[in-house]
């Protein structure tokens, strides 16, 4: 069975894509089978695995409105295989802001990702989802199918006033929609411990959940900003980079951890 995991974070900008790319790559890295999902509209992590999101034939948007299987839609970039990271793609490109619409009126609404990913189950060992900046229907669709949440967080001062709708969420979608969600880990990304605010947050964090921290910390790294403009996850494009290290050793604590924590 694969374990499917949504990276998901209501707020923008705070690192869901260069999660989802990086420990896509990571695992590919360390020998797993991995499919990466993406569910938001402004197809970064298509862009970032170097597949041309203007150039797909058919997308995720084919598969929720079912005139798709993923076996059809997905492909798997040859430059990240030649690199030893490969993985598959289903791509999103903007036409999938018109699913939201397209879906309201249907039944099952939400759980079009999940029907859909049930054909390809076994076919991967981590199927993860790269969701939008929104609690929407994509979202949705993501925690409907998941088993877990990884939350990429920015140790700011806010940030604990999200993580309380978001977990709020995920609450009561495993209470109303997927008994099988859980909340996997919280993600220290872009993390500088010279500054001091960022440290108290981050102690914060421990003290409120816990073991629910990944011990692995996402360090600011240029490279990691860097790599989307050549199609290339960091671990793949500079793979020395402590960034790009940072995220093979978080692919490693994912694997072990798995399902378990
Ligand atoms: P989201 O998907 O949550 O909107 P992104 O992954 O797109 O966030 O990241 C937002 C911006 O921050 C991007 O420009 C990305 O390249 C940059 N970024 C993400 N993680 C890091 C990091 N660890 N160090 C430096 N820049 C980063
Ligand atoms: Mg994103």
């Amino acid at each position: 069975m694969s374990q499917i995991f949504c990276i998901a974070n209501q707020k923008g900008g705070v690192g869901k894509t260069t999660t989802t790319v990086n420990l896509a790559a990571g695992l590919a890295k360390i020998g797993q089978k991995v499919l990466l999902v993406d569910l938001d509209p402004q197809g970064n992590a298509t862009m970032g695995s170097g597949v041309d999101k203007r150039a797909m034939p058919l997308s995720v948007y084919d598969v929720l409105l079912e005139s798709s299987t993923i076996a059809e839609a997905a492909s798997a970039p040859e430059k990240l295989r030649e690199a030893g990271a490969g993985y598959t793609v289903l791509g999103a490109n903007r036409e999938l802001a018109g699913a939201e619409v397209e879906l309201v009126g249907e039944e099952r609404r939400e759980r079009r990702l999940r029907q859909a990913l049930a054909a390809v189950d076994g076919d991967y060992d981590f199927i993860l989802i790269d969701c939008p900046p929104a609690l929407s229907l994509l979202t949705l669709n993501g925690l409907c199918a998941a088993q877990g949440v990884i939350v990429p967080m920015q140790c700011e001062y806010f940030a604990l006033e999200g993580l309380a709708d978001l977990t709020n969420t995920i609450k009561q979608v495993h209470a109303n929609l997927n008994r099988d969600l859980r909340l996997i880990g919280l993600l220290r990304m872009m993390f500088d411990p010279r500054i001091t605010l960022q440290q108290q947050v981050s102690d914060q964090l421990k003290a409120h959940y816990g073991p629910k921290v990944f011990d692995t910390i996402i360090p600011r790294n240029v490279r990691l900003a860097e790599a989307p403009s050549y199609g290339l996850p960091g671990v793949v494009f500079d793979p020395a980079a402590k960034g790009s290290k940072a995220f093979i050793e978080f692919a490693s604590e994912m694997v072990e951890r798995g399902l378990r924590a």
